[in-house]
């Protein structure tokens, strides 16, 4: 079966690879270079959570993630997710608490739940209120975030796929398997579209709208470097008033990553747009969520980039078929990296037919009931 994967980011690569291992013709098209840093799969790290907060269905999906991220570590040769254990942090009525022990009871995750005593003994670097609770991940992670795409488009090509870059197609005839590439028609059984930000511009009707964020780096304050190293911080997620700052500690020779859910900041934009400048105003909510939760961080940010990616009204993705020849994957809404190998998985076994090992309806198009035709 002769597949079309368009766009090779985390999710595109991730398809281009599982399609390839599974037995596919695979044609992948990235209108950059594979890695490059337009779009939303860029910079050096993503955060794992096993105790996804969004939806509980979203667990199994980080879970199947995981060990397809081993097999790719043992393709690539180098550990691309490196586990600290992690922590959701709040007063004991915040909405990410709450979830948060919602999904992991849902789910049948395990967890551990520490009131501030404990919180503090564990997270001595975090400034949490004496009513806090702490929900603890211990399977949480850093995501080596560039070099997981590169390794997965490796992966592809290993398996026979062709990836061809510098090449950006017309999706018009797409529902067809048609993609035109360069002036000629080029036709295909399955045509997967997973163009991150792009996604509601080829596929329109979706309800994926482009936003800008920010990726914010900070530097641990003098005396501060070890309790805020990876290993010791970990990936952390804490609420500080209505707003949720998360974040992980520093790995070796890097910064602390730190960013809000969301921002003034994050406003729609046409995806081509997108360029590196930051302003002054970029990056002050999160000095001031790190400023309240982390003391032993400078809270003026040391390195701040642009971002992006395709937001959707339910801040689920939509992940899925939407006509006979037609499957798309868009609107991350921010959280879509840790689960990119098994949303790679999901699309190819849909394009071949196969049922799938991790269901995702939440994620599924026909919600959007404009744009299918399955
Ligand atoms: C600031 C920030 C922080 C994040 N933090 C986390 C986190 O901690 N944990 C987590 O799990 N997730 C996180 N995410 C989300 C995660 O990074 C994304 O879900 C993930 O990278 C998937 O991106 P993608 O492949 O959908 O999009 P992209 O990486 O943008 O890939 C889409 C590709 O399609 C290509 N394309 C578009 N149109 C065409 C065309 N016509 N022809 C050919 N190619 C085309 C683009 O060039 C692009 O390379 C974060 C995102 C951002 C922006």
């Amino acid at each position: 079966m002769r597949v079309a994967v368009v766009g090779l980011g985390a999710w595109g690569s991730m398809t281009a690879w599982r399609l390839a291992a599974a037995g596919a013709d695979v044609v992948g098209f990235e209108a950059h270079a594979i890695g490059h840093d337009r779009g939303s799969s860029h910079g050096a790290t993503r955060l794992y959570r096993r105790l996804c907060v969004e939806h509980a269905g979203l667990v199994p999906l980080a879970e199947r993630s995981a060990a397809l991220w081993r097999d790719l570590e043992e393709r690539a040769g180098e550990r691309l997710l490196t586990v600290t254990g992690g922590v959701s942090v709040g007063p004991a009525d915040s909405v990410l608490v709450r979830d948060s022990l919602a999904v992991a009871t849902a789910a049948g995750v395990s967890h551990e739940v520490l009131d501030a005593t404990r919180v503090r003994e564990r997270w001595p670097m975090l400034r949490v209120a004496d009513d806090a609770v702490g929900v603890v991940d211990p399977a949480a992670g850093i995501l080596a975030a560039e070099p997981s795409v590169l390794a997965a488009a490796a992966a592809a090509r290993a398996a026979g796929a062709t990836l061809r870059e510098g090449t950006r197609v017309d999706a018009r005839d797409a529902a067809e398997g048609v993609l035109h590439v360069a002036g000629r028609r080029e036709r295909f059984d399955q045509v997967v579209i997973a163009a991150g930000a792009w996604t509601g511009e080829l596929v329109p009707g979706l309800g994926v709208t482009p936003t800008r964020t920010l990726v914010t780096w900070f530097a641990p304050r003098r005396g501060h470097e070890q309790e805020l190293s990876a290993q010791r911080l970990g990936v952390v997620v804490a609420a500080v008033g209505d707003a949720w700052m998360w974040g992980h500690g520093a790995l070796p020779g890097g910064l602390v990553k730190l960013g809000p859910a969301d921002d003034p900041a994050f406003v729609p934009i046409r995806p081509d747009d997108l360029v590196g400048s930051v302003d002054a105003r970029d990056g002050a909510l999160v000095s001031r969520l790190a400023a309240a939760a982390l003391p032993g961080v400078d809270s003026t940010p040391a390195h701040v980039r642009p971002c992006m990616y395709g937001r959707t009204a339910d801040h689920q993705f939509v992940v899925g078929r939407v006509g006979p020849r037609l499957l798309v994957a868009g609107g991350c809404n921010g959280h879509g990296f840790k689960h990119a190998a098994a949303i790679g998985e999901h699309l190819a076994e849909l394009a071949l037919g196969e049922v799938p090992t991790v269901p995702m309806p939440f994620a599924d198009p026909r919600r959007v009931a404009s744009v299918v035709d399955a």
